[in-house]
């Protein structure tokens, strides 16, 4: 590292830090806007110039006609990975770095200084990811201001559950504050003993070990008090945050973050603010239902592997009413999760396939039984759907029989043909793979 690139770091970090937290506020929505198409044009000028990829996909459009750019997704992305990113890494290179970091478990893939992440790809394709060292400062810097309470000065002892590190997270260990990582493959009664002695003033961690940690404060294994409480990596369903909320005595926050970027936060109103002052988010409304979206982003940051209107996999729900804290940025009801969830059924009017949210299918569950301590519900096909419910075992019966009703209501409420409901004992998933409670498995 040279003389330059000392100073420089920490000042990205910092500077986004500063500008995150104080700097950046806007009158009114309009502004917002405005400044975010100023953001985007200047952008495009660093990528066009760069990117042979984008620069084609333009098709010498003007700048100020960069929402008529092609929509592009992860699959494209990845098929045009050599050219698409400004700093002519092939996939080829890219893979193997990663490939060789995970096999060793030395969590530092880097190609010419650029780190590369893998994203875990369930729907079958994993995702390659480049960025420089300084993106990571600039991220390391606006996460910081949005996630940890107080000011710069305060102390911090932060716990990060991870299922992968990467060096992309390793850039928060710096002064006050003090960074524990801990690795999602090993048991929870370790973690809970490292727990109680670290005593984190913030704990981030996907939701399904939130829960688990949660049923240790219930059974006084752990005994930690975190100023704040963030879930990650996984759709926060409203079952476990009151849960994990309840436990703890805390509100649970959210981080909505995924390869692609950081893409929102929860403000002090526990809404879930989209990050507009990093991204351009377009939306592509989905039908049969108000308010539900696809997030197409456009990242005016990220230089290394420009996301130019990139369709993320995500169903997300606008919030109907401005959120009180005031923030001009969108405030998203919720994260509805994938849209691979979607479930598929057959439309009684005309037999075809009509998509149900995954939204649809938890309140159903949910609204079913108030016993219901957790559950997994999984579409196998169009008439088969899996059931699995956790509540006291006297109860189970009368809960899976509340579960049918409620979801045959549904059906009949969105005119579909209902599918046979199978249950099975409820199990706990293995904790390397992601918690989704609502899944479909089978391909369309
Ligand atoms: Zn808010």
């Amino acid at each position: 590292m040279n003389n330059f690139s000392r100073i420089k770091e920490p000042l990205t970090l910092l500077g986004n830090y500063m500008s995150t937290k104080y700097g950046r506020s806007w009158g009114s929505r309009r502004e917002l806007l405005l400044w975010q198409e100023w953001q985007v044009r200047r952008h495009l000028r660093y990528v066009l110039a760069r990117s042979p990829y984008y620069r084609e996909a333009a098709g010498g459009l003007p700048l100020e006609q960069w929402r008529e750019f092609p929509v592009i997704d992860k699959r494209e992305m990845m098929a045009h990975f050599d050219r698409l990113n400004t700093e002519g890494i092939g996939l080829e290179e890219a893979l193997e770095a990663a490939w060789e970091a995970e096999k060793c478990r030395d969590f530092s893939p880097t190609v010419r200084g650029i780190t590369v992440g893998l994203s875990s790809g369930t729907s079958g394709h994993r995702g390659v990811f480049l960025v420089s060292r300084q993106e990571q400062m600039a991220w390391a810097g606006t996460i910081m201001a949005k996630v940890l309470p107080g000011g710069l000065l305060q102390k911090h002892r932060v716990a990060f559950f991870l299922r992968a590190n990467s060096n992309l997270y390793a850039s928060v260990r710096k002064g006050r504050i003090e960074f524990q990582y801990f690795d999602l493959l090993e048991p929870i009664e370790k973690h809970v003993s490292q727990l109680n002695t670290y005593r984190p003033t913030l704990l981030v961690a996907p939701a399904s070990v939130l829960r688990l940690l949660a049923e240790a404060v219930k059974t006084g294994a752990l005994h930690i008090r975190p100023d704040k409480i963030v879930s990650v990596a996984e759709v926060l369903d409203p079952l476990d945050e009151r849960y994990i909320g309840e436990c703890f005595g805390r509100q649970v926050h959210q981080i909505y973050q995924c390869t692609e970027g950081f893409l929102g936060f929860t403000c002090s109103h526990g809404t879930l603010h989209l990050n507009e002052d990093l991204l351009v988010v377009e939306k592509e409304y989905l039908e049969g239902a108000e308010r539900k979206f696809v997030p197409i982003l456009t990242d005016f940051r990220r230089r290394t592997q420009p996301i130019i209107r990139y369709r993320l996999n995500d169903i997300l729900t606008e919030r109907k009413e401005p959120c009180p804290c005031g923030s001009k940025l969108l405030a998203l009801e919720q994260i509805e999760g994938r849209s691979d969830d979607l479930f598929y059924l057959h439309s009684v009017a005309n037999g075809r396939r009509k998509p149900v949210f995954p939204d649809f299918i938890r309140r159903a569950v949910l609204s079913a039984s108030p016993e219901i301590e957790e559950y997994l519900i999984i579409q196998h096909s169009e008439r088969l759907v899996e059931c699995s419910l956790k509540v006291r075992p006297e109860l189970e019966a009368v809960c899976r029989e509340q579960v049918t009703r409620a979801l045959t209501e549904l059906c009949s409420r969105l005119h579909c043909h209902a599918p046979n409901i199978r249950y099975s004992e409820y199990v706990q998933g293995p904790r390397e793979r992601k918690l989704r409670r609502v899944e479909r498995r089978f391909a369309l």
